[in-house]
């Protein structure tokens, strides 16, 4: 309700929410994407890399080195150039070394690494072969020769060979790294869509209930505004968001309070009678219509006595208009307070009053005129140094539904039992039967 407090959020807290909400699947893909980057393609790269500069560059080099020997092996054995058996011990070195580094490279795995060991060993037959070559190329020993060069072959086949299925082996895992970064690419590209999409899901259905939000309260401000417009001052607009609008709505209601509260005011002062604070003659037909209509419709009944003042003149005269004022206010006061809270007591005229009894009947009228007279009598007012004491005369009628004329009828019977209480002396009660 109005009173109550509410914490709800501004505007721009609930955009800075909505947003944040929104682009969190962002922040997550950026934090997963890099994750799958680094830890699977990247990483498998940097393997292939690795594989391809370790492992298959020296292999490949070995196996070129162990043909070229070959070459300047026979080149030698052919033209008996010195230069050429240098190239082949050269190359030999060359080899030594690149199968130390190979089996060192390969050493965390150990399947290649023995393959690799292997193919060592048969260089090492085919180098022990060359030296036997050597030796029986100086010997003339055709026989001997034709054998070691058979044994050369066969080794540095095998040899090669070895070195062959280790390069396929290590191009298999390259396939394998290849198909690792591969699938991380893809994972990190399913990621960043997915999330990509959520995201615009989130911001279309923030948006959209936002939009929804605001646009109910300020259609629950349009409506209440013209509601107050067409005179409802019941209405009280309920805005509980944004928190911008919620305030707009509770000082529109705060002011429909204070406008209805002097609104009421004027209302009452309309009907009341200034100097007594009495209800005034345009109350007093209202009333009448009202007791008439409920005394035809329901049956209730209730009863009109017509009050004067007696010889009020002389207390104008003798005492000033002040002191007459005063002595209105205080009979006023005196009739208020001799009678129930649901009795009605108007100033119609200069010293005139009615009061109009309900469910009263004529007995009980006739205690309560009593009742009034009496106690106006027995009350006086200060008026500088005197004490003004006045009485009042006093005319009642039971109203009826035969009264066809209503409460002209009506009054108009009060009215003359209260003229003949004036004639039969003043300070009494006269009924109307
Ligand atoms: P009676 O009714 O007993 O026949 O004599 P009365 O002297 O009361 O005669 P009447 O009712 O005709 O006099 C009404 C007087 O009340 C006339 C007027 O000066 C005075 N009066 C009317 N309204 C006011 C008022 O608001 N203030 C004061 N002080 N006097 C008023
Ligand atoms: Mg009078
Ligand atoms: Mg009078």
């Amino acid at each position: 309700m109005l009173n109550t407090k509410h914490s709800t959020l501004s505007l721009r807290s609930n955009l800075l929410i909505s947003v944040s909400l929104a682009l969190l699947p962002l922040l997550f893909s950026a934090i997963a994407g890099y994750y799958f980057l680094n830890t699977m393609v990247i990483s498998a790269y940097q393997d292939v890399a690795e594989r391809q500069r370790n492992q298959i560059d020296p292999t490949h080099r070995l196996q070129i080195a162990m043909l070229q020997a070959e070459v300047y092996l026979e080149g030698y054995l052919a033209t008996g150039k010195p230069e050429n058996l240098l190239f082949y011990r050269s190359k030999l070195q060359e080899i030594e070394t690149g199968f130390v580094g190979l089996a060192e490279r390969l050493s965390s795995q150990s399947e290649l690494a023995i393959l690799a060991n292997k193919g060592h060993e048969d260089w090492r037959v085919v180098e022990q072969t060359v030296t036997d070559i050597l030796a029986t190329n100086d010997s003339h020993d055709e026989a001997s020769f034709v054998e070691a060069m058979s044994r050369f072959d066969s080794y540095q086949s095998s040899a090669i060979d070895k070195l062959g299925t280790v390069y396929n082996l290590v191009e298999d895992r390259l396939a394998d790294d290849y198909a690792d970064a591969a699938l991380g690419y893809e994972r990190s590209i399913w990621i960043a869509g997915i999330a990509a999409g959520v995201s615009l899901l989130l911001l279309i259905t923030g948006a959209t209930m936002f939009s929804r939000t605001i646009i109910s309260s300020i259609n629950k401000l349009v409506e209440g505004a013209e509601l107050f417009a067409k005179g409802d001052r019941d209405h009280m607009i309920e805005v509980h968001v944004p928190r911008e609008l919620y305030r707009v709505a509770e000082e529109f209601n705060k002011m429909i309070k204070v406008i209805q509260k002097s609104e009421n005011k004027l209302v009452d002062q309309a009907h009341r009678d200034q100097l007594t604070g009495l209800l005034n003659r345009f109350s007093f037909e209202e009333v009448m219509s009202e007791s008439f209509s409920r005394l035809n419709r329901l049956g209730e009944r209730f009863a009109l006595i017509a009050v004067d003042i007696d010889h009020f003149k002389k207390v104008n005269d003798n005492y000033g208009h002040g002191a007459g004022d005063s002595v209105l206010e205080m009979v006023a006061k005196t009739m208020q307070n001799s009678v129930r809270n649901i009795d009605k007591v108007f100033r119609c005229g200069g010293e005139e009053f009615f009061i109009l009894l309900s469910g009263a009947d004529e007995s009980s009228t006739a205690v309560t005129a009593e009742r009034i007279r009496k106690n106006i009598e027995n009350g006086s007012i200060a008026a500088d140094s005197y004490q003004v004491r006045v009485t009042v005369s006093l005319g009642y009628a039971v109203a009826s539904a035969a009264d066809e004329e209503y409460h002209q009828n009506l009054q108009k019977k009060a009215d003359a039992a209260l003229y003949r209480a004036k004639e039969f002396g003043r300070n009494r009660v006269i009924s109307a039967e």
